[in-house]
Formats: structure tokens, sequence, C-alpha cells
């Protein structure tokens, strides 16, 4: 079955994590063994490259640029997340992302999705079965995870001329438009207001993932359209800040928007220990038992907020800044995001429950908002 995912920092990947997606992930992985690379605690378990979404019949995805502004280098060490020391490195950081984005579209192994009829046009093809998926590109919605780069407002109407289509305003620790997680915990700034502002007149989505309790109040507030929270798990299962209240879920449920379920094993099962060293995740998911199914406690808690299945959907985050050693033991890639099918259907969900949660919510969301 057709998967939309709305969460995949594929560009940090490949340019900052020098990944080439275009190889399938075990030689990837065999690469970065054979090399003996150790800078992060996923070298060698990596997830996610374009053999992988296709065979999983990943076909649309959101698509991020990270590029991150940080005067001192690096708020939170632990999470080795490092930060360019003025905005105008931060939008050329991004701009190297992007530029392997449409390097990908030139060789036929991504298309960029902006509007409606582009958006079809790609349905149309994937539910095309005389031609081998193997052969489709990945229909790709640019965001940005983290306003940062985005020097001033004049360089917001670059990004959407390049084709930007969501914006979080924040990722961890402090942010030049909103506090995100891990920060002091302050809102939304008068820059991340005029932003929205600006955003809106756009007919951009805003993400609300990563933003703090008293900016996310802020956000829905002063934003009038569409919203989703790409990659979020449920505080009433995870503690802590970076999970969403049942407050903050409903509201994004009587907004209309989606919430994509992530599937790092810390925000799935509350034993799981997050980053307990700088490199090394010591807990084990299997030993703990965290499989793909701990997702749908997160799911079924959703539904029961709203009443229905039209909230959810995957936002998996694989391969942001883990890979198997912090995923559900029962996934080695993500193309066993189709697994979910039987899973899900074991937990009772309809087939029409299904077809919500693996492309109906986000397409429904996504063309509600697009004019064209
Ligand atoms: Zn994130």
């Amino acid at each position: 079955m057709f998967i939309i995912d709305s969460h995949l920092d594929l560009a940090t990947n490949a340019i900052n994590y020098n990944r080439n997606l275009r190889l399938p992930v075990m030689t990837i992985r065999k690469k970065e063994r054979d090399m003996h690379l150790n800078d992060t605690q996923d070298r060698g378990n990596g997830t996610v490259a374009f053999p992988e979404l296709r065979s999983g019949e990943v076909g649309l995805v959101v698509a991020t640029i990270i590029s991150r502004f940080a005067e001192k280098g690096n708020p939170i060490p632990s999470l080795n997340l490092p930060g360019w020391h003025s905005p105008e490195q931060a939008y050329a950081g991004g701009q190297a992302q992007l530029a392997w984005y449409k390097v990908m579209e030139d060789f036929g192994e991504m298309v960029q999705i902006t509007g409606k009829s582009k958006l079809q046009k790609h349905l149309d093809l994937w539910n095309d079965k005389t031609i081998p998926d193997s052969t489709k590109p990945i229909g790709y919605i640019l965001s940005l995870e983290g306003a940062d780069s985005i020097i001033n407002l004049s360089y917001l109407e670059k990004y959407y001329e390049n084709g930007l289509r969501a914006i979080g305003l924040s990722h961890f620790g402090p942010g030049r438009y909103a506090a995100g997680t891990q920060s002091d915990g302050s809102g939304i700034n008068d820059a991340g207001k005029s932003l929205l502002h600006e955003m809106d007149k756009l007919n951009m989505i805003l993400d609300l993932t990563h933003l703090t309790d008293k900016g996310f109040f802020e956000a829905v507030n002063i934003y009038k359209g569409t919203v989703w929270a790409s990659h979020q798990n449920c505080r009433s299962i995870i503690n802590g800040e970076r999970q969403f209240s049942d407050d903050q879920i409903k509201v994004i449920i009587e907004r209309g928007g989606v919430i994509g379920g992530a599937l790092d094993a810390w925000m799935l099962y509350p034993e799981f220990k997050l980053f307990p060293d700088h490199n090394i995740a010591t807990d084990s998911p299997k030993a703990l038992g965290i499989n793909l199914e701990k997702l749908v406690d997160h799911f079924d808690h959703i539904c029961q907020l709203a009443g229905n299945s039209l909230h959810i959907g995957f936002g998996s985050d694989l391969d942001g800044l883990y890979g198997t050693e912090q995923s559900p033991c029962d996934l080695d890639t993500i193309a066993d995001l189709q697994k979910f099918n039987l899973i899900l259907s074991k937990r009772g969900y309809t087939k029409e429950d299904i077809e919500n949660v693996f492309h109906g919510n986000w397409l429904r969301l996504i063309i509600n908002t697009w004019k064209d």
C-alpha cells in the first residue's frame, strides 16, 4: 500500500553524513563499517535509501532541510548538533542540501511536489501498476526543520521559490525565531511572529513539532493556516516536552491537522534512555521489547481523543540522528513500514483506517491546503 512519510532528513544524511542514498541501505552500512566510522552512534546502522523507499512503496515524503544557527557552536553537545556561526552561513548550508535534492531530481530519484497538479500526476504514476515501482521517483514536499537559516523575510520568499512548503520554527535548543526542544522554554519572539504572518500569506504549512509548550500555544493562536506535527508522539505515554500533551493534540485535531508518528525508540517506550552517552545508545530496543507495535499505542491514544482515525500518519524520522540501534527491533529498513498493515489490522483498525494512516490523512490535509 502507498505510504506517505511526513518526516525524513534525507539531505542531512546525504550532505552532513556523506551517505549516497542512491545505493541500497546494506551497501551504505557496509561502507561505513569498513571505514570504521564512529563519529555518531548510528554509523553503519542506517535504514533509509532510495531503493528501500521504493520497495516499501514510500512514494511521497516530507523531506527536510536542517541548517542550524548557534552563535557559540553547539548548544546541546550530547545531541551532536552543531550550528553555523551566522545566519548567512546557515542559509548557504541549507542551499547545499537543496542542491542535493535538485540533483536527485535530475537523475530521476526524486520529484518535488509543490502543488495539486504535480501531486495528482505523481499519485497517478505510483498507482500505475504496469510501471515497476523500482523506476518511479520519490515525491518530496520540501520542509525546513528549524527556521534559523531564513536570514530575513526576503529569504522566506527565496525559499518559497525553491519549493519550500512547510516550516517548523524551531529544532533543539534556542532558535532565531522560537525556542525549541531542550531550551529555556520561552516561546516565539517578535521575528517569529512576523515570520508566521508571512508564512500565512504564502499559504505554507506550519509544523508544530519541536516548539516549546509556550511557543506551541502562541503559534496556533497567531497562525491561521494549516498545521501539522511532522514527527510527534504522545506525552501521556512518554513524559517530557518533546511529546505533546492531550491539550496540544486536541488543538491539532480541532484544526484538522495530522500528527506523524515517530519511530525513535526513546519516543516509543518510556524505559529506553535518551542518549545515555554521546555516541552510544546502551539500551537495546530488542531487550526492552520495543517493536513497531509500540507506535500503535500512540496512534490509539490520538484516535481516542479524536473519536476517529483521521489525524494520524507516519512521520517516521528514520535516520534522524539514529539508526537500527535506536529503532524498533522488527524494523531493518524503512521498507518495513509495510508491516504496519498487518500490525494495525490485528489491533482492530479497518481497511479504511489503515488507508488513512498510510496515506489518506496526509493527502486530505495537503489537498485541502493547496489551491492549485
Ligand atoms: Zn526532529
